[in-house]
């Protein structure tokens, strides 16, 4: 966490979590409890997805399905051990953690997952104390065991779904917490991400800041074409694996 009143550089890097820290959806991936256990998902709660789009709809019908077959809480969390990081980003988040000591970066997860599970998955790996703060939907955890998925924000934005979050709301919230609370305004910020999803968040990105998208992922073909239209200010950099993500940030921090 920066210090307040630090009169060096403030970086902040932003990482997404699925198909960046590790490989998939973990969110989703609870769905293999039901699997293993020869349960289908009913045609109803498929139908509606694919419908609507709802994600927070079907991902709470998943809980419910869950807990109506006796898989509570401990069952999901042991399940989230399974899944397995992206090549290098156990390594960058690392690599963050040392770099924190000699610079002043804030490093944050902003992912349409839950925080249950991101938590759980970076607890697991030793690796939770690399984040200063996890951005994603909220969970409770009802008296009886059933897990509830809230939303971190509502948004009117024409390009997410409403059963989703925004995540070019969430940063710019973020960002003006960060003034009005530390006044801090970051001179570089940095986004490491996959999918669609991340669009509104790269849109807000400065030009002195940097996008780094997943090399052959959805989010790179998109930025290539919104940066020739001149819609994207960021430096568009590609990225494979996490010690890609960590020669970006050693580079533009002057670490080397
Ligand atoms: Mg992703
Ligand atoms: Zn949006």
């Amino acid at each position: 966490m920066i210090a307040d009143n630090d009169s060096s550089e403030n970086f902040l890097v932003v990482l997404d979590f699925d198909d960046t820290i590790v490989e998939g959806n973990s969110e989703e991936s609870v769905k293999s409890l039901l699997k293993s256990r020869d349960i289908d998902l009913p045609l109803h709660m498929l139908n509606h997805y694919e419908k609507h789009k709802d994600w927070n709809f079907y991902i709470n019908l998943l809980y419910q399905l869950l807990y109506d077959n006796n898989i509570l809480h401990d069952d999901i969390v042991q399940s989230l051990n399974k899944i397995s990081f992206v090549k290098g980003s156990a390594q960058m988040l690392e690599t963050l953690r040392d770099m924190k000591i000699k610079r002043n970066i804030d490093v944050i997860v902003i992912s349409g997952g839950n925080v249950l599970v991101i938590e759980k998955i970076l607890e697991n790996a030793g690796l939770r104390n690399a984040i200063d703060q996890i951005l994603s939907n909220p969970v409770s955890v009802q008296p009886n065991g059933l897990v509830k998925i809230g939303l971190l924000n509502t948004h009117t934005c024409d390009h997410c779904f409403s059963g989703e979050m925004c995540k070019g709301v969430v940063i710019k919230n973020y960002l003006s917490r960060q003034k009005s609370e530390r006044n801090i305004d970051y001179d570089k910020i940095f986004f490491a991400g996959d999918y669609l999803n991340d669009i509104c968040l790269c849109l807000q990105l400065r030009e002195k800041d940097f996008a780094m998208a997943r090399h052959q992922y959805p989010l790179e073909k998109d930025l290539q074409n919104r940066k020739v239209k001149g819609q994207l200010r960021a430096t568009l950099i590609s990225w494979k694996t996490g010690y890609d993500v960590i020669k970006v940030l050693e580079k533009q921090t002057e670490l080397i």
